[in-house]
C-alpha cells in the first residue's frame, strides 16, 4: 500500500530523540490513530523524519512500552498508535479502531482530588471505553 521511497534523507540529523518527538508529533496529527506504514509515510510527506520503517516500529514498541501511545488492536488489519492524551477521554471502537473524544469534567476534577490526596502531581492518564461504534454495529 505504501510506495517505496527513495533511501535519500539525513537519518543521523535531528537524532534519536528527535525521531521520538516527530513520531509523537505526526501521530498527534491523527486523532484516530494510525497504523505503522501510515505514520511512515506520513512522517515522510511532511518531512517529519526521514526514518526507516523499522526504525518507525522500534520507536512505536519503545512509546507503548513507556506508556506514551496506546496500541489499539482492531480486529480488520494492523493496530493503530495513537499518542496518550493529557487528560483526555476516547471511546474506541475495537473494530475499526475509531475514536470519539468526549469530556467529563466531574469526572477529570474527582481524579485530580484523589491524585492530591496522594500527593501526585503533574498527572498523566487516559480514560478509553472500548466498544463497538454505531457504524460497525450496523
Ligand atoms: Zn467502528
Amino acid at each position: 500500500m505504501v510506495a517505496e521511497r527513495p533511501a535519500a534523507g539525513a537519518p543521523g540529523a535531528s537524532g534519536p530523540g528527535g525521531n521520538r518527538a516527530a513520531v509523537l508529533a505526526e501521530l498527534g496529527r491523527h486523532e484516530s490513530g494510525l497504523d505503522a506504514r501510515r505514520l511512515h509515510a506520513a512522517l515522510w510527506d511532511s518531512g517529519g523524519a526521514r526514518i526507516s520503517l523499522t526504525t518507525v516500529y522500534r520507536i512505536l514498541r519503545r512509546l507503548a512500552d513507556e506508556d506514551l501511545v496506546t496500541v489499539i488492536r482492531t480486529e480488520s488489519g494492523d493496530p493503530l498508535y495513537r499518542p496518550v492524551a493529557i487528560g483526555r477521554y476516547f471511546l474506541l471502537c475495537r473494530v475499526c479502531g475509531r475514536a470519539e473524544p468526549f469530556t467529563a469534567p466531574e469526572v477529570e476534577h474527582r481524579l485530580r482530588r484523589i491524585a492530591r490526596e496522594h500527593g501526585f502531581g503533574e498527572l498523566r492518564y487516559r480514560l478509553g471505553l472500548h466498544g463497538v461504534c454505531p457504524r460497525c454495529a450496523a
